[in-house]
């Protein structure tokens, strides 16, 4: 691990920025096109409530084996639709952009049809038994992941986890990689892995390499703490530190799946990221992500 201060062309970088005073985008936001609360319309508005000067929506792609959560077929072109329309219906008010949360296992999106991808791994496909299980469901699913497609291995399972996530980073080059560490989700008493371990910490920032080489920004999600999951939005803070030393690119998102959440603790969020050595932060606007010093 490199154990560097931050790296002086980050620095320098962040120093020619617009400054930041607070955060006003959101590029992670779910609707009912997706397994969102609310319609796309209703997060706009709640996004002008909360003084954004742009949103970015990012329903989940169409993955075949599992249809319960994501866009299907047909209503990824409705959706499609539907931002494009809202963003002419609010210009002058909002920057809307079209964007979509791509999942690694997901074959049928083509990136090129959105403003910005969000690269996300939620699934585990285990060759033992050939099945794929979703990381961030139920604790039953992880626990059925961890004994059937993984031996009860779990170094083995957080192994196969990040080598996805560094996968999805290298292969796809997603504008921003999604909720980096996911699978921490449900293991809030530790009651799968140890995520204080070298080991563990080590294959983390390992995919956070991979994602930093494929120039990805690694968002900082407060989705999980909003649902009550974590005390703490992904990655978790040793993670960032890490992220930061390294020079890395870091946002800010919600994971918004209802009106209420759309900006939940941004505030907190910008100020940890400043604890954890970030001098700058990446922002979605009407020409895309662009990068302030914070
Ligand atoms: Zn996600
Ligand atoms: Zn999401």
């Amino acid at each position: 691990m490199k154990t560097e201060g931050m790296s002086k062309a980050a620095v320098a970088r962040a120093a020619a920025c617009e400054p930041l005073a607070r955060i006003t985008a959101n590029a992670h936001t779910h609707t009912t096109w997706c397994d969102g609360k609310n319609s796309a319309e209703e997060m706009v508005r709640a996004a002008l409530a909360a003084g954004f000067q742009c949103i970015g929506f990012s329903g989940h792609s169409y993955t075949w084996f599992d249809e319960s959560y994501a866009m299907s077929l047909e209503g990824t072109k409705r959706y499609r639709q539907e931002i494009r329309r809202l963003a002419q219906a609010y210009r002058g008010q909002i920057d809307i952009r079209l964007g979509t949360e791509w999942d690694w296992h997901s074959k049928d999106t083509d990136p090129a049809d959105y403003d910005y991808v969000i690269g996300s791994c939620h699934y585990l496909y285990s060759p033992v038994s050939q099945a794929y299980y979703t990381i961030d469901y139920t604790p039953q699913e992880l626990k059925r992941c961890l004994q059937e497609g993984f031996d009860g291995d779990a170094d083995a399972m957080v192994c196969a986890y990040y080598k996805n996530v560094a996968e999805m980073a290298t292969q796809r080059r997603p504008d921003i990689v999604g909720h980096l560490d996911l699978l921490r989700k449900l293991n809030a008493q530790g009651c799968y892995f140890d995520e204080t371990a070298p080991g563990y910490l080590k294959q983390a920032c390992r995919a956070a390499d991979a994602c930093m080489e494929a120039g990805c920004i690694i968002e900082i999600n407060t989705g999980g703490v909003y649902k009550g999951y974590r005390d703490t939005p992904y990655p978790a803070e040793p993670i960032l530190r890490y992220i930061a030393r390294s020079g890395g690119k870091i946002t800010v998102n919600s994971d918004a799946h209802d009106a209420k959440g759309i900006d939940f603790m941004f505030s907190e969020a910008l100020q940890l990221a400043k604890d954890c050595g970030f001098s700058s932060l990446w922002q979605l606007t009407a020409d895309g992500m662009k990068e302030f010093s914070i």
